[in-house]
């Protein structure tokens, strides 16, 4: 099976050799408090940072999700004020969190299947923390990072904080002008579930040091907590040994395939599955307007058959694609384009859409 999912994905190549590797060498038997604990993180460290170009003042944190840095980051870095770019289910998420811990949570919504225009929105003065989804997995819509760029730029005084869970590791952020991001890694790294990383920059940890004490700002996995480990290359608890192994080596094999080379082959893989959709009697690309179409979660309309029916006949031939989100389950596919999917997977995809 090739799975086209958009998390739990295929997996990166290289993950069952060092798999083989991490077991033959007793790796998750050692303790997390021990010096070889200490050198992975630090290789990982050096890798992750070499991976995203990250300004010296971020640090890398671990977590078990990115659900959880939703959850930490507006407990660590806000008192009161958040403003969120809402376009699909997990924007929304991010928001419901800020309610639920009672933060005065604004939004700026769009339907569906749209996209923002940096340079139209409005942020309130006072704001703490600008939640954006840099690439929504729900509905296959990505803001354009000169977009990002161009927030900072419009709104200097926030915190900007970017989900990039699913257009990592492919959408090349300049971390200088945006103060945090997050992924976890069972979408674009290709590897199995359960562990967050979250990337924090000096401004983030110096705003959390003036909440500190003032509230709950989230105990044990707070930005402090995590920053007083993370100077030892530890973790507050027993972290997830096995995804921080995988990730490092995947991380280390992406750098040697080189980062450029990742991104170039996403965009001719989706500008083959894009061209596909449009030129298709069957399909059609979901998201109307080109630039927030997401090079690495393509949804399309199923345009005269149940979804689920394509869903099955692709399954029968070993490839597994996502359905729609929410109430467009029966009326849309989405493709992951993640860096494990090579240029022939798509190629078979594609050959067996056009004869469905
Ligand atoms: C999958 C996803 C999440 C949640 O990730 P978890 O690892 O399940 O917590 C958050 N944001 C986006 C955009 C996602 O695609």
């Amino acid at each position: 099976m090739v799975y086209f999912t958009p998390g739990p994905a295929q997996l990166y190549p290289t993950v069952a050799g060092h798999l083989q590797t991490a077991l033959d060498k007793q790796i998750f038997s050692q303790s997390h408090r021990s010096q070889a604990f200490k050198d992975l993180y630090q290789r990982a460290d050096v890798a992750l940072r070499a991976l995203f170009g990250l300004p010296d003042d971020y640090a890398i944190y671990f977590t078990g999700s990115a659900t959880e840095i939703w959850e930490r980051s507006l407990q660590s870095l806000t008192a009161q004020n958040t403003f969120h770019l809402v376009n699909g289910s997990f924007s929304k998420k991010y928001l419901d969190h800020a309610k639920w811990l009672g933060r005065n949570a604004q939004v700026a919504e769009v339907p569906f299947g749209q996209g923002f225009y940096a340079q139209d929105l409005q942020v309130p003065a006072g704001t703490e923390l600008l939640a954006v989804t840099q690439n929504e997995t729900s509905s296959g819509v990505c803001m354009p990072v000169t977009d990002l760029h161009t927030l900072r730029q419009a709104f200097p005084e926030p915190l900007l904080s970017v989900d990039m869970v699913s257009g990592a590791p492919y959408a090349a952020i300049d971390f200088s002008k945006i103060d945090m991001a997050f992924f976890s890694v069972q979408k674009g790294f290709g590897l199995p579930a359960g562990l967050g990383v979250w990337l924090v920059n000096e401004r983030c940890r110096q705003k959390a040091a003036t909440l500190e004490g003032r509230q709950y700002t989230g105990g044990h996995y707070s930005i402090a907590a995590l920053q007083d480990q993370y100077q030892q290359f530890q973790t507050p608890c027993t972290p997830n040994v096995l995804g921080i192994y995988l990730l490092t080596h995947v991380v280390e094999d992406m750098l040697a395939k080189g980062i450029d080379v990742i991104r170039k082959e996403t965009e001719a893989k989706a500008q083959q599955l894009y061209s596909f959709l449009e030129e298709s009697e069957h399909f059609a690309p979901f998201v109307s307007e080109p630039a927030h179409r997401s090079p690495t979660v393509v949804v399309a309309n199923v345009l005269d058959k149940p979804a689920s029916e394509v869903i099955t006949a692709l399954k029968a031939k070993g490839l597994v694609v996502g359905s729609g989100y929410g109430a467009f389950k029966d009326k849309q596919i989405r493709i992951a384009n993640f860096p494990a999917i090579y240029q022939e997977k798509i190629d078979i995809l594609v050959n067996e859409l056009g004869i469905l």
